[in-house]
């Protein structure tokens, strides 16, 4: 007996590979489209039911896909609204989403790796190392999940309004599994949602920033932290392939691309390392008369960290000196601190990382896994 073919997962297949599925099965490409429907706007995960599809091709399908969506460990709900859920990604590995709704909106923050490779030294999910990436199907299934698990808002829009990747890993060094994904969150038969209303936050790998800005521009945040090389190669390592300079480059192409559409910096605020009014006023000097908005980020502390959070007075200052030169700058609202879901508290469950040194060449092969995208010096 010959051993049974493995079934194609189609969850987090973009449109093109799905008519590309079909027509190497002699069906017709256009029955994509009707699959989307089924598999994202009603969270179908048995063909039978797909009712307007042959019973021919149901069959056919029935055969050689299936639709495998990542499985709810955990869900903890926050005192100020926010649901935190832990998504199982095998081998006892897991990573989390949050829910944060807000009387305007409801953003979903979505994970991308198990683990972060970057280091970052302020970072939970960077304290936690690598260990692998996540595909496309385990991206888009915490949206999916999110969508059809929240009651619909009262003015019957969806709960989730944006999407931000702003959860667990570096989206930009899971490129290949993350194009797929931004086109289903856009794409009409799936959840068309504005691209403005979909962030990726990137620490700044520069080569691809300019491949995002080609493939698929949604919106950018960009997480700076520093005004200095000299500090940044500190506290986020990725600055030591691609500077500041580099990367403000590659940020201003990029909003050119979308009319000049503004791009966020982030900076979260830690005690004594870069919260001075003369850090203020070298950030402001970066960024002055471009298309760029700071939202400064209270530091979460987490076990084991050695920052501490800027004071809340502290913070007011750095913000009003950057908009008294002229910068546009909000402080985020920290949420859902009691179940441990504020940014960069994201920890999940990572184990048996994967070790390796900051490279181009590591970035761009080991951790995405993807030849075609090369980490030049540019
Ligand atoms: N890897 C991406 C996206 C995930 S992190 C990136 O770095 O942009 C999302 C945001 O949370 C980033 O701006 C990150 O720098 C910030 N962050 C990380 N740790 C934090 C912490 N302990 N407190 C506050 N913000 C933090
Ligand atoms: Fe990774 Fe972002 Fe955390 Fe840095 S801040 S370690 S890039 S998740």
């Amino acid at each position: 007996m010959t051993a049974k073919a493995k079934k194609v997962n189609l969850l987090g297949m973009s449109q093109g590979d799905l008519e590309q599925f079909l027509a190497a099965r002699g069906e017709k490409p256009f029955h994509a489209r009707q699959i989307l429907q089924w598999i994202y706007q009603r969270a179908v995960d048995n063909f039978d039911e797909m009712t307007d599809l042959s019973k021919s091709l149901r069959a056919e399908l029935k055969e050689g896909a299936e639709i495998v969506a990542p499985k709810v460990e955990e869900r903890y709900d926050s005192k100020d609204g926010c649901i935190k859920w832990l998504f199982s990604s095998g081998s006892g590995q897991a990573v989390e989403t949050v829910f944060i709704p807000e009387p305007n909106r409801g953003t979903l923050c979505i994970s991308s790796q198990v683990g972060c490779a970057l280091d970052c030294s302020f970072c939970a999910t960077g304290a936690q190392g690598f260990n692998r990436n996540l595909t496309s199907a385990e991206i888009i299934g915490q949206v999916r999940h999110a969508i059809h698990e929240l009651p619909r808002r009262s003015n019957g829009d969806p709960a989730v309004t944006n999407i931000v990747f702003m959860g667990m890993g570096e989206p930009l060094a899971n490129y290949r599994n993350l194009i797929p994904v931004l086109e289903l969150l856009v794409s009409d038969w799936s959840y068309g949602m504005s691209r403005r209303r979909v962030t990726v936050s990137t620490s700044g790998i520069v080569p691809h920033i300019d491949k995002l800005a080609d493939d698929c521009n949604v919106a950018l945040a960009v997480s700076l932290h520093a005004a200095s090389d000299e500090l940044r190669d500190q506290i986020v390592p990725i600055n030591k392939l691609h500077p500041i300079n580099s990367l403000l480059e590659a940020c201003w192409k990029y909003a050119a691309k979308r009319s000049n559409r503004f791009i966020t910096f982030e900076y979260v605020m830690l005690r004594g390392v870069n919260d001075s009014i003369a850090q203020a006023n070298q950030l402001a000097s970066l960024l002055k008369n471009r298309p760029a908005k700071v939202n400064l980020i209270p530091f979460n502390p987490f076990p084991g960290t050695r920052f501490k959070r800027s004071s809340a007075a502290t913070i007011r200052h750095f913000q009003s000196r950057l908009r008294e030169r002229g910068l546009i700058a909000t402080t985020r609202k920290t949420r859902g601190e009691d179940i441990n879901a504020a940014c960069g508290q994201l920890a999940g469950k990572v184990s048996d990382r994967i070790k390796f040194r900051l490279s181009r060449k590591n970035i761009g092969h080991k951790i995405n896994g993807d030849r075609d995208i090369r980490m030049s010096s540019a």
